[in-house]
């Protein structure tokens, strides 16, 4: 049986037993994501079996500091992709310190634009570095790591408001799947299952936070995931719903929360996931 263990000082939570330390051709050809605890808003890292790495929303403007400081403890100096899943402060806040301070191969962003100083700030470190956006829809596959598929599923319409215009991903690496969905709410959904794409996913983040206008049965049928994951903190909207909560548990879904368990990471090896967790 393979053992292995994450790279930083997350603890484990029951489910992870690691054994001895692992050897260096043990700690590779894993693939990391990690779901960090922006408070109320999203950020997703990814780290691939072969090193290289993405970035998937950065949080609220409050947490530009925040995330800079994660980097460094992932020892993330280059991000080989960038994705905005949609202009709502909450996700892209903190996207222009990261893009001031480490590398950048590409830059993906839905076709969508928003008349806030945040969206503009963003804009603006992205042109300074020289990046230009390549535009986030359906269909697109991402050139990340041979190993790894990086599908993208939504936006599939145009026009539509900023959350159901999210860009949303799916990752499949081996056996194991993670379906990272932004903020996109029912009337995406309905269009990914209309698609005819293969939803199902292990990894779920929950849309928009635990929102109820997210998550609708259909959709969760459709990925049918063992794990998933809210990215929610204090907030004043009451995410995430009770309904959804009980829309997961009815399904036997294992839910775990930024609020309530930090920053939570999920390393597979291609076949089973190690799931750590903050606190
Ligand atoms: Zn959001």
């Amino acid at each position: 049986m393979l053992v292995f263990i994450s790279g930083c000082s997350l603890e484990f939570d029951s489910q992870g037993e690691v054994e001895n330390a692992p050897t260096s051709a043990e700690v590779e050809n894993l693939l990391k994501v990690v779901f960090l605890d922006v408070g109320q808003g999203a950020s997703q890292l990814l780290i691939s079996p072969s090193g290289k790495t993405m970035l998937i929303d950065a949080g609220n403007n409050d947490q530009e500091e925040h995330m800079v400081q994660y980097l460094q403890q992932y020892g993330v100096d280059r991000l080989d992709i960038v994705i905005g899943t949609h202009p709502d402060a909450d996700h892209i806040g903190g996207l222009d310190a990261v893009i001031d301070h480490v590398e950048v191969g590409k830059v993906y962003m839905p076709k969508v634009s928003n008349n806030t100083k945040t969206f503009e700030s963003l804009l603006r470190s992205i042109k300074n570095k020289g990046l230009k956006v390549s535009s986030a829809k359906a269909g697109i596959k991402l050139d990340w790591d041979d190993q790894v598929d990086v599908t993208m599923l939504s936006p599939i319409l145009t026009g539509l408001d900023n959350n159901n215009m999210s860009a949303v991903v799916k990752v499949t690496y081996g056996d194991t799947s993670f379906l990272l969905t932004g903020d996109a709410e029912s009337i995406s959904e309905k269009e990914m299952i209309d698609s005819g794409e293969d939803l199902q996913a292990d990894v779920l983040l929950v849309g928009h936070h635990g929102s109820k206008t997210s998550t609708s049965l259909r959709f969760l049928n459709q990925v049918n995931p063992k794990y998933a994951v809210i990215q929610v903190g204090e907030n004043s909207y009451g995410h995430p719903k009770e309904t959804i909560l009980e829309r997961l548990r009815k399904k036997n879904v294992e839910v775990y929360r930024n609020d309530l368990q930090g920053t939570v990471e999920f390393t597979s090896d291609g076949q089973n996931y190690q799931i750590s967790k903050e606190r």
